[in-house]
């Protein structure tokens, strides 16, 4: 044995020879938070020779009541099933830890069961401490039927968001419908006065048929938007591909949104005269185009330039539309895309639109094999890049 060993016993021994060390040790095991029962084993039984303060039930049972009664009598009574585990310990001869145990009072407990094994070999006592852990388990119970109600919450509004959802889709498919017969029926009267099939027009009536003509078309945009959107959604989208030059289509597209363009706007178009042949949806692209050169307008609303570019590069077809407008904030640019996603600002809260132009002009990119980008910075303009695959040669 060491000599710090000996002399540690030696402290110990004279600690415990004095009446003063033992009453102190004493109370000190009586305020410890933990608790701690003693047990004598006697047969089968074990009996329960001490308990300290914060091993005491809490309910009508004084301690006196339970020191000296056996475990299978003292604590079955309460509910509990210590005598099990007091058997497991005394026959394994090894400690047992255990967790969540439940006392007769309604406290849990967690700690270790151990045997105590004296000279002659044999286990003749075995001691249990454990701590109160009964705030720790209810504070786990409470979190889980928390969790449980959050759950249920979100599920149920995920599914009323779907219902939503549901319903939106419905509407665009009934609305578009409906407006789409009177509309045709609009722009085809349109037509005829203004290629003077009705008769001559009054000079102050046909000033004003290139604009009622630009609106119409406005309005069969937005219907095409609504209707595209609800056949993507049930998937009936389907394109009729055939072999497209994107560079006329570009420039066909600049022309017609021109009567859009408000007093101190204006439309420009650059693109040399070689045709950029892809393989596509003539429509389809067409609308895609119409529709980043409508959002260009729309969103200068204090005037300025719109250009639309049309260039290859790395076997694409690519056509930029580039505004000097409010511009998207940082923030903004993950919603761009999404299907209803509006972005609410100050300088374009009075815009009107359905916030599915460009999420329809992206999955249409895609179902060509091409891409949709975006650039822009608020306060300065905003630039779009479609990306279309060119036709193999
Ligand atoms: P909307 O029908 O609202 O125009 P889009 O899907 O076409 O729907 O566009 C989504 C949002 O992106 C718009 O509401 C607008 O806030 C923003 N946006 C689109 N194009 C531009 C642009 N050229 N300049 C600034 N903001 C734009």
């Amino acid at each position: 044995m060491s000599t710090g060993n000996a002399q540690f016993s030696a402290l110990i021994r004279a600690f415990f020879q004095s009446d003063e060390g033992v009453q102190f040790f004493l109370e000190a095991v009586e305020q410890m938070p933990m608790a701690l029962m003693l047990f004598r084993v006697e047969g089968t039984e074990h009996r329960l020779v001490y308990l300290n303060r914060s091993a005491m039930p809490t309910d009508q049972v004084a301690p006196p009541d339970l020191v000296g009664r056996v475990a299978s009598r003292a604590f079955r009574a309460q509910g509990a099933d210590l005598s099990k585990i007091l058997d497991v310990v005394r026959d394994g001869r090894e400690p047992v830890h255990v967790s969540e145990y439940r006392s007769g009072d309604g406290r849990v407990w967690e700690g270790d069961v151990q045997p105590i094994v004296g000279r002659d070999g044999a286990v003749n006592h075995i001691v249990m401490m454990a701590t109160d852990v009964s705030s720790a388990v209810r504070q786990r119970a409470d979190d889980r039927v928390e969790a449980a109600q959050a759950n249920a919450t979100l599920s149920a509004q995920a599914t009323r968001l779907a219902e939503l959802d549901k319903i939106k889709s419905d509407f665009l498919n009934l609305a578009s419908h409906e407006l789409r017969g009177p509309l045709a029926v609009l722009r085809g009267y349109i037509s005829m006065l203004g290629d003077g099939s009705l008769g001559e027009l009054p000079p102050s009536a046909a000033a004003v048929m290139p604009a009622l003509d630009a609106k119409a078309a406005h309005m069969a945009l937005l219907i095409t938007q609504m209707l595209e959107a609800a056949r993507l959604e049930d998937s009936r989208l389907h394109l009729k591909i055939e072999t497209v030059d994107l560079r006329q289509l570009a420039r066909a597209a600049v022309a017609a949104m021109a009567a859009l363009a408000r007093p101190k706007q204006s439309v420009m178009f650059q693109g040399g005269s070689a045709p950029l042949l892809v393989l596509g949806d003539r429509l389809r692209l067409e609308n895609i185009l119409l529709n980043l050169l409508d959002n260009a307008l729309k969103y200068s609303p204090g005037g300025g330039e719109v250009r639309m570019i049309a260039g290859r590069r790395h076997g694409n077809a690519v056509i930029t539309v580039r505004d000097n407008g409010i511009g998207i904030a940082e923030a903004d640019m993950p919603k761009l895309f999404t299907r209803f996603g509006r972005l609410v600002t100050d300088e374009n809260s009075h815009i009107p639109g359905t916030g599915l132009g460009l999420y329809l002009c992206r999955e249409l990119a895609r179902m060509h094999g091409g891409e949709i980008t975006a650039t822009s910075e608020a306060g300065r303009g905003s630039e779009f890049v479609l990306r279309v695959p060119l036709k193999q040669t």
